[in-house]
């Protein structure tokens, strides 16, 4: 939703379509106004399922709607946002050209939607059930850091072989809190399906509280391990001639020179700089990196579900255990 003003709720917003709600209905179905923004892949759909994006309560019955509604269908305008590289030499953007999705503004405008299109309407008791279901399955999904951060290690190290520097110290310090990093994220996402619950339906859900706490985890230092991957990399990452530039036959036999590594051709280098500028640096890059941190909700939402879910109550009994508190004779201190 459009959410207006954050600390608001939706029936104290200045302007009713801040959420999505239903504005009119008759015996055949209801009409509903508002905007579902920064919709992933919407324009490519045939079918758009809408519902709550948090909890509602009573006197909200309006916005605890949840439906499904045809793309095209009267009422609906989409206004799309796309990382994807205009008019440039695809070569250059070896990822956002070959892999983007748009994300849309659905805009809805007295929409009608027949009966047996709606799931929910007014039972504001199962509108959080709803928005809760998609951000667990988006973090988790967004969390399965396992190939994905391995492959963060792996440019660095190719970039630290390239410039011939892999077996300086600092190098060696830089890669292993890469390495560690990219262990913890798959340790906390292995975690949150070893910890997997199933529900009333008898399907598996992975870990919510390691899911928040993992995402939080990775989104908190992803920034921080690119800063790392560019230190190595270098300059090049922003300042590496076109490919164009090296099939010109005047500028080969130069750039062949200054480029000249054992092991890996001009080209080989070339391709590397423009995949780490493109999916760290530039198109994707940003894309990825902003969207890491809000999609599935941002970090104060992982805090959120992180104090929901984390057993506190324990925690804190074993403290009065260890010190001898709240009617416990001290144990044996732990070391
Ligand atoms: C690439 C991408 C794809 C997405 N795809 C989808 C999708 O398919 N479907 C979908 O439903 N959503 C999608 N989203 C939206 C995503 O769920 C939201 O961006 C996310 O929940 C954060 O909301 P926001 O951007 O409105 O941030 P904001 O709410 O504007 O947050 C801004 C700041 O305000 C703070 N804040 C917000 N509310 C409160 C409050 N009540 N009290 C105190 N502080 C508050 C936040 O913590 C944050 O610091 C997508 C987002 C991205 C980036």
């Amino acid at each position: 939703d459009a959410k207006g003003n954050r600390k608001q709720r939706p029936g104290e917003q200045d302007d009713k379509d801040m959420y999505v709600h239903v504005v009119d209905r008759n015996s055949e179905g209801v009409f509903i106004t508002g905007c579902k923004m920064h919709i992933s892949g919407a324009a490519i759909e045939h079918e758009l399922v809408i519902f709550p994006t948090k909890a509602m309560r009573k006197g909200e019955e309006e916005y605890a709607i949840a439906c499904s509604v045809p793309a095209n269908a009267p009422g609906v305008t989409m206004i799309n946002t796309t990382y994807a590289p205009h008019g440039k030499d695809t070569r250059h953007f070896p990822v956002s050209a070959k892999i983007n999705s748009p994300e849309a503004y659905i805009v809805f405008d007295k929409v009608f939607v027949p009966n047996d299109r709606i799931f929910l309407d007014g039972e504001v008791e199962y509108a959080s059930t709803l928005a809760y279901s998609l951000g667990l399955w988006e973090r988790s999904a967004g969390g399965g850091y396992g190939d994905r951060v391995d492959r963060i290690v792996g440019l660095a190290a190719l970039a630290a072989e390239m410039a011939g520097v892999a077996n300086e110290t600092h190098i060696h310090e830089k890669l292993s809190t890469l390495m560690i990093f990219a262990t913890m994220c798959r340790a906390g996402s292995d975690a949150a399906m070893h910890n997997a619950v199933k529900n009333e339906d008898g399907n598996l859900m992975p870990s919510t509280l390691y899911t928040s706490a993992t995402k939080y985890y990775h989104a908190e230092l992803h920034d921080k391990m690119i800063d790392i991957v560019h230190d190595i990399a270098g300059t090049l990452v922003v300042n590496s001639p076109t490919l164009a530039d090296y099939e010109n036959p005047a500028m080969k036999p130069i750039l062949d020179e200054l480029f000249q590594v054992p092991g890996y051709t001009t080209e080989d280098r070339l391709k590397l700089y423009h995949y780490i500028r493109d999916t760290t640096a530039d198109s994707y890059g940003g894309w990825s990196s902003v969207t890491g941190k809000q999609a599935g909700g941002g970090q104060y939402a992982q805090r959120l579900v992180t104090l929901r879910n984390f057993d506190l109550d324990r925690a804190k009994d074993m403290a009065k255990r260890i010190v001898g508190v709240g009617g416990y004779d001290a144990e044996t201190p732990f070391i």
